[in-house]
């Protein structure tokens, strides 16, 4: 049987006439609109000599010609490698040496003149761009190709997509994605969060991560739904098409923007049947506002690059606030000690490791490196420390990086956050190790306040002593006028512990 995953989705579409997306810019595509575009891509691809295999990396910004090209790769079978478009020029000529793609695609006139210059003579690279009012670009050729294309014959293992990770330490790896991966995980997401054909999906999140393409995409395109195509998180526009909508998909930082706008309310919301989040915590203390606000409660969910998604919060039932809930259906998880790698009991932080039909095949080119990131048994060891907790929800403690060891003692940076968070004058948190001549590691932590509120260290951790034991107290809590963060709202620790490298250099 044919395991490309355009064909499940075909397979499953009851009528080729259902609203597939509606952009910002007001176009309109049904998936009749979407087999054919999709068609056209894969057809002009063919004719620039890509076949199954052959990598195209795209670099774009947010465009609904993208979309087209994620689909015509998938039809041909050909691995769609797609990278930030903030990525810098030798940000870029690492990923382009590492993938090695057959085609290069972009939308940036300067981009694309600098990989005509990193690329040699007798290199089988070829780059074009997306799309440009004038002079030959992928749009074009497609727009000039028959629509009819016979998607190509794919095993469940072949690779999809390459996604590189963030790399925040050490470089970025290209995680290879299968068919068998985006199937499995796009089924089992329609399946526990009940998406059906009237699901209409607001789209704010970039489409180079694993959220925004494979989350909401693939979610949609497996149920039938249609998307509202938004190029940014823009409040107006939300505000707009909100009273319109079922289903958001964000990350933390959307919702704390929405809970800070008076207008986003439970009379606007009252269509939506669910908010979710992920790619960072969720704090408590923002779940809770979130449900004052629109009497809605956001279902957290966990997932990475390597893996797709691993675990969600129920849709029906608790959806514990800090908590990412339970494993999706075929995948399995476990915590094992970080000593003795064995599964520890329920309540104790150890390492999550998963199993399943959504893991990632390995590291592109980096066997060794996919090898010591799998257990002996199979299971992918995520870097993430957490525990499950007396209910089977899945609680995340932090990267294992992340981990600060100050006195020889573990300190499990998302347990104090989670406090901190909670505290009314604190808009947002990161707890972090800093190098400390006693400690090792300085337990510390950054914060920014909420605008008009009064920001007092000592009366912080006075309240932090009252729930937890001496050492997890940070010596310094230092206060920020915002957070470093990424695209995907994650804070960067990495740029914090290098902001604040030298704070405990006199060991004050
Ligand atoms: P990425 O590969 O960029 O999607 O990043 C994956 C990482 O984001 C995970 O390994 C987690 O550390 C973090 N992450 C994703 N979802 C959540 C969540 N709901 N809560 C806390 N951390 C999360």
């Amino acid at each position: 049987m044919n395991k490309n995953f355009f064909s499940l989705i075909i397979e499953n579409l009851s009528n080729f006439n259902l609203p597939f997306i509606k952009t910002s810019g007001r176009r309109s595509y049904s998936y009749q609109d979407m087999i054919q575009l999709s068609g056209a891509y894969a057809n002009a691809l063919t004719k620039m000599g890509i076949r199954k295999g052959s990598r195209v990396m795209v670099q774009t910004e947010k465009k609904i010609e993208c979309v087209w090209l994620y689909l015509a790769c998938l039809r041909v079978g050909a691995i769609f490698v797609t990278i930030n478009p903030s990525y810098t020029r030798s940000e870029t000529k690492f990923f382009l040496d590492d993938s090695d793609p057959a085609l290069f695609v972009t939308d940036n006139n300067l981009r694309y003149r600098e990989v005509l210059d990193f690329l040699d003579q007798d290199s089988h690279t070829k780059a074009i761009y997306l799309i440009r009012p004038k002079g030959p670009c992928l749009e074009k050729t497609a727009s000039m190709s028959a629509s009819n294309f016979r998607s190509s014959h794919c095993l469940g293992t072949d690779v999809a997509a390459i996604l590189y990770t963030s790399g925040t330490t050490g470089r970025s790896k290209g995680a290879m994605i299968t068919h068998e991966n985006l199937a499995s995980n796009a089924r089992a997401l329609a399946e526990i969060w009940n998406f059906t054909s009237e699901d209409i999906l607001l789209h704010i999140l970039p489409i180079y991560h694993t959220h925004g393409l494979f989350v909401a995409f693939n979610t949609v395109m497996v149920a039938g739904a249609s998307i509202f195509f938004e190029d940014r998180f823009e409040m107006s526009r939300i505000l707009k098409l909100v009273p319109n909508i079922s289903v958001m998909m964000g990350v933390p930082t959307h919702y704390a923007r929405l809970t800070r706008e008076k207008k986003f309310s439970a009379d606007l919301t009252r269509k939506v049947r669910l908010f979710v989040s992920g790619s960072a915590p969720l704090s408590s203390d923002l779940h809770r506002k979130f449900e004052e606000q629109t009497r809605h409660t956001i279902l957290e969910r966990y997932g990475m690059t390597e893996t797709n998604m691993i675990t969600s919060n129920p849709y029906h039932g608790q959806r514990k606030p800090g908590t990412v809930g339970f494993p999706l259906p075929d995948v399995k998880i476990r915590v094992t000690s970080l000593e003795t790698k064995k599964v520890v009991e329920n309540e104790t932080v150890g390492r999550v490791e998963v199993r399943g039909p959504n893991v990632f095949k390995g590291y592109w080119n980096l066997p060794e490196k996919t090898k010591m990131d799998f257990t002996a048994d199979n299971y992918f060891i995520t870097g993430d420390l957490g525990f499950i907790d007396s209910d089977g929800h899945l609680n995340l403690s932090g990267r294992n990086k992340d981990l600060i060891i100050s006195g020889g003692l573990n300190v499990y940076p998302a347990e104090i956050e989670q406090i901190i968070d909670s505290l009314p004058e604190v808009s947002e948190s990161a707890v972090i190790g800093l190098p400390h001549q006693d400690y090792g590691e300085g337990v510390t932590a950054a914060v920014t306040i909420e605008p008009g509120l009064e920001f007092n260290e000592y009366q912080i951790k006075k309240r932090l002593r009252e729930k937890l034991a001496s050492f997890k107290i940070p010596i310094k809590i230092l206060r920020l006028d915002s957070m470093p963060k990424n695209a995907m709202g994650k804070i960067e620790k990495v740029v914090l512990r290098d902001l604040f490298k030298n704070e405990y250099s006199t060991n004050s």
